[in-house]
């Protein structure tokens, strides 16, 4: 797992200073606010889907920690252009990537899989988890979502 480690604090690094996707989408189909009270993360998604039903843009806006900014960054780049399906496919196996032990990431998934490395510092995954129920709190129109 150490390579993955290092992989995973460069790519942190970098997303952290240049983030993705850093920005509103006028006009959104999609949007909500995260807040990480235990970190004090704020995120705002917003996203527009097309009639196809691929999400055609997606960015976020907020101010975070490394690990949040990086994650919500990792997130708009490998949600972009895929549809809700395969949307909520990726968010899942994120999500069970870095709660859950013995989940083997899928390198088809992209840089998804280096985000498990967020495993080793337990503290922080509510930080890295924030974006992406936000993401999912959009697409299901609760508009917020607080971690707990
Ligand atoms: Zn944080």
């Amino acid at each position: 797992m150490s390579e993955l480690r290092d992989l995973y604090q460069e790519v942190i690094l970098d997303h952290n200073k240049h983030p993705r996707n850093f920005h509103g989408v006028d006009p959104h189909s999609h949007e909500a606010d995260g807040y990480n009270p235990l970190c004090g993360d704020r995120v705002r998604v917003e996203l527009r889907v097309n009639d196809d039903g691929l999400i055609e843009d997606i960015g976020f806006q907020g101010d975070g920690c490394a690990i949040s900014t990086a994650s919500a960054s990792i997130m708009t780049e490998v949600l972009k252009g895929k549809n809700l399906d395969e949307a909520r496919e990726v968010f899942d196996h994120f999500h069970a990537l870095v709660t859950e032990d013995d989940v083997e990431p899928d390198p088809m998934k992209g840089k998804v899989a280096v985000l498990a490395g967020v495993r080793e510092f337990p503290m922080r995954v509510k930080c890295a988890t924030l974006a992406w129920h936000t993401f999912h709190a959009a697409l299901e129109e609760q508009g917020e979502f607080t971690a707990e």
